[in-house]
């Protein structure tokens, strides 16, 4: 199971390899967070999900030294909340301090900022890109005309968009949008999203002998949307990490797609 968790990834780019399934931390944090995150190291996760905001970028930075595991074999994530875009490049220095690193492999822009922002703060990150800071950049809540006025503007098309998804959530027109535009889909909150009691996914767990939980994570990988499930429980970290031996059928995936309200 390590093995696939640390295989199966997604280009963003030359040299730039995303792994599909990554580890969510947002209330992760303090010793909690730190422990979360080394379990999470353990069982093979080598993609994880921080921001500025959710103030646990020394955890993680301290996770990964701690773990043994070399920092260029872990995909690090963070994001420059909406009340910093005017200072974009003070805060991306916070955060590498933070996380004890010289650079992260994907920033975004966490939420779009209001008034105007958006295209000067994305210069800013193309700007971070250029000075070898940030190995990917892209964004978070964005619509895709909001993805689009970026790349009109600049011609750096966002490598990521993090939303939120879930069978629920799921609309097939806006995933082939961003992949028609080379924009991966990154879903977050997949369970907070999703009713892990749904009869059809309590039913396609039992046929495939795992938890509604992981059907919810293999559906996203199927349709080729990053995941990033968060846990401070070890079992429910390892068991998320453990959706690569099992392949939901086209009539399973189907019928989960039905679940969107
Ligand atoms: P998730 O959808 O990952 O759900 C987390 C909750 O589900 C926790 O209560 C966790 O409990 C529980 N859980 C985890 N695994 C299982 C399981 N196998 N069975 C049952 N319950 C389970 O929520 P998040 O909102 O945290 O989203 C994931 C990540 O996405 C975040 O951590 C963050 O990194 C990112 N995110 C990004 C946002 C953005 O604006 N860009 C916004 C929100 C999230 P427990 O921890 O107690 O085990």
């Amino acid at each position: 199971m390590t093995a696939r968790v640390e295989q199966a990834v997604v280009s963003l780019g030359p040299g730039v390899d995303m792994p599909v399934l990554g580890f969510g931390t947002w209330q992760a944090t303090g010793q909690k967070g730190y422990s979360a995150i080394r379990a999470a190291l353990d069982v093979g996760y080598r993609h994880l999900d921080t921001a500025t905001m959710y103030g646990n970028e020394a955890e993680v930075g301290r996770a990964i030294k701690d773990s043994g595991v070399p920092r260029d074999d872990v995909f690090v994530t963070t994001k420059l909340p909406p009340d910093r875009v005017g200072r974009a490049e003070e805060t991306l220095a916070a955060s590498l301090a933070a996380l004890d690193t010289d650079y992260v492999d994907l920033w975004l822009i966490h939420w779009p900022p209001r008034g105007g922002e958006s295209v000067p703060t994305w210069r800013a990150f193309v700007a971070a890109r250029q000075a070898g800071h940030v190995r990917a950049i892209g964004v978070s809540n964005y619509s895709l005309a909001q993805i689009d006025e970026l790349a009109d503007a600049t011609g750096a098309v966002p490598a990521v968009n993090q939303v939120p998804w879930g069978p629920t959530l799921h609309d097939l027109r806006t995933l082939v949008e961003h992949q028609s535009r080379g924009v991966v889909l990154e879903g977050y909150s997949p369970f907070q999203n999703t009713d892990l009691d749904t009869p059809l996914l309590v039913e396609i767990a039992d046929a495939h002998q795992v938890s509604p939980a992981q059907v919810v994570l293999r559906w996203h990988l199927q349709h080729g949307i990053v995941v990033i499930p968060k846990s401070v429980t070890p079992q429910r970290i390892a068991a998320n990490a453990d959706v690569f031996d099992f392949e939901l059928t086209d009539g399973e995936m189907a019928r989960i797609d039905d679940l969107t309200e």
